[in-house]
């Protein structure tokens, strides 16, 4: 090839024309020989071929910011390019985004009772990226019930009898502490609304008959909400001494809080993903089969969890988690974490008072 470029040949031509079509000639050989050589002339042709879609990109996003900016917060606009975050398919549908966009729905269920029949409200996200942190006692309870005399320390320390139970609640109700559930709490930390006086939460773990038999009375006695946390392959097994399908299906009607405590109520931590998902999200179905909406909040089974677990949390679009930690501090931040105070056989109505009002150490 290295003849054809001679300039000796391109000097002796007199024709012009024959002079552009020798060069074109010699274009052609040297791209052939290049292909065959197996040189770069791929290359520069897949690169030339990407540019103009690279290009269109740009254009395409500069020709939509003009459409956007009028409607878009002014926060939104410059960060276009953060839309893609690096974890693709599975913090895509969840990632709290700057899409801050001021749902109906969700304002529209908080002035009404909760029932289990509302569609299930969008993840709240702090409005303007600023979260409030709440401080609110989350009462953690078990059994409601005298434990029997062969009980071990264990099921003793889990047991609040029905008549401190009910002295408890008197003492909310005429003391004027509201209990909320966990769904009013996350639009409070999110979308700053109001929140009733003293609001508390109520919690029952694991499922126990007696939360039927004994708890469920008591608040709907008081007109109290009640969240109940629910290992579901307790009550697939109609396991003795738990709730039924039919007697939760009843309390959710009636406006409580069903949320998933596992499957089998394992150790979580150190567990693969798909044990993870298993534990995890099959009881949030389950229990949404049973409700009529995916519940949105979980208690790690006695407190123990590890990073795959919050990750899991955050995967699962769930919106907030409780552990066995003592505390009251909620917020966006740790909403994956937040702290609870336990409810013992041996607590004393004023210690009760000083928990629900904030009287205590963490
Ligand atoms: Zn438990």
């Amino acid at each position: 090839m290295a003849q054809n470029l001679d300039p000796q040949d391109a000097l002796s031509s007199r024709s012009s024309g024959l002079f552009g079509s020798f060069m074109l000639l010699i274009v052609v050989l040297f791209i052939m020989g290049a292909v065959l050589s197996g040189g770069e002339a791929p290359a520069t042709a897949v690169a030339i071929a990407n540019t103009p879609t690279a290009e269109s990109n740009v254009l395409a996003t500069v020709a939509n910011t003009p459409t956007i900016a009028p409607t878009a917060t002014v926060t939104n606009s410059p960060t276009p390019t953060q839309t893609p975050s690096p974890t693709a398919t599975a913090t895509a549908t969840q990632t709290p985004t700057p899409s801050i966009t001021p749902n109906p729905l969700w304002t529209a269920t908080a002035t009404l009772p909760p029932t289990a029949t509302l569609p299930p409200p969008p993840l709240p996200t702090p409005q303007d990226g600023i979260s409030t942190t709440v401080r609110i006692p989350i009462l953690m309870y078990h059994y409601i019930s005298v434990p029997p005399k062969d009980a071990d320390v264990y099921r003793v320390d889990l047991s609040v009898t029905p008549d401190n139970f009910r002295a408890q609640m008197q003492y909310l109700a005429e003391n004027g502490h509201t209990p909320i559930d966990f769904y009013t709490l996350s639009r409070a930390i999110t979308n700053h609304e109001p929140l009733p006086p003293k609001p508390v939460i109520l919690t029952f773990d694991d499922g126990y008959l007696d939360n039927y038999e004994t708890a469920y009375p008591i608040l709907q006695e008081f007109g109290f909400v009640g969240t109940f946390f629910i290992p579901t392959e307790f009550i697939d097994n109609n396991r003795a001494g738990y709730m039924n399908w039919l007697m939760i299906e009843e309390m959710a009607a009636a406006g409580h809080r069903f949320e998933p405590h596992s499957r089998t109520h394992p150790d979580l931590r150190a567990r693969e993903n798909d044990y993870l998902i298993w534990e995890i999200l099959g009881p949030q179905e389950t229990l949404a089969a049973h409700i009529g909406y995916a519940p949105r909040y979980f208690a790690y089974p006695s407190g123990r969890y590890d990073d795959s677990v919050l990750l899991m949390m955050q995967r699962l679009d769930f919106w907030g988690a409780v552990t066995t930690v003592a505390g009251a501090d909620l917020g966006f931040e740790n909403r994956f974490t937040w702290p609870r105070l336990r409810i013992r056989n041996n607590t004393p109505l004023g210690e009760f008072i000083d928990l629900v009002n904030l009287q205590f150490e963490e």
